[in-house]
């Protein structure tokens, strides 16, 4: 029986002036750390997911240099978010491992439409999001 791998980060808390953001890979369009990996191991598949394999990563950390929003950590491997492919068939917040763990409801499975209602809807006064989107209606 093979021992089980250490969890390793594919997500950064940043935090600004009281306000946490939790971020993950952005799977850019076009994404620099696939075009600095020396060996192929950071690819895109056909559905724009941009995942590691494991098995083709030495370790050089070009994809940390690259991306610009510091979301690859050098831990053995390059370790990011790679959509959970183990968790493909479970639905709402079971599909991913991070909006299952968050204990409130700050991550949440939707398209850009559901994203842009939750933006219309009243700001919480008191949460960070809140806080981050009254500062950002009055600029
Ligand atoms: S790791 Fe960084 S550069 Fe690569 S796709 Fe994700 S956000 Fe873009
Ligand atoms: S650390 Fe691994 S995934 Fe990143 S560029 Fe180097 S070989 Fe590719």
């Amino acid at each position: 029986m093979g021992e089980e791998e250490p969890p390793v980060p594919r997500r950064a808390v940043l935090s600004f002036e009281g306000i946490n953001l939790s971020l993950s890979c952005r799977h850019c369009e076009d994404a620099p750390c696939v075009d600095a990996c020396i060996t192929g191991a950071l690819r895109k598949d056909q559905n724009g997911t941009v995942a590691c394999d494991v098995a083709k990563c030495v370790g050089c950390w070009m994809c940390v240099m690259v991306c610009r929003f510091g979301l690859v950590s050098p831990t053995v491997i390059a370790a990011k978010c790679d959509m959970c492919p183990d968790r493909e068939g479970r639905t709402g917040k079971a599909r991913y491992a991070c909006v299952e763990a968050c204990p409130t409801d700050a991550l949440f499975v939707g398209q850009y439409e559901d994203f842009q209602k939750l933006l219309a809807q009243p700001v919480k006064p008191r949460s960070p999001l809140g806080r981050l989107m009254g500062e950002r209606r009055l600029s």
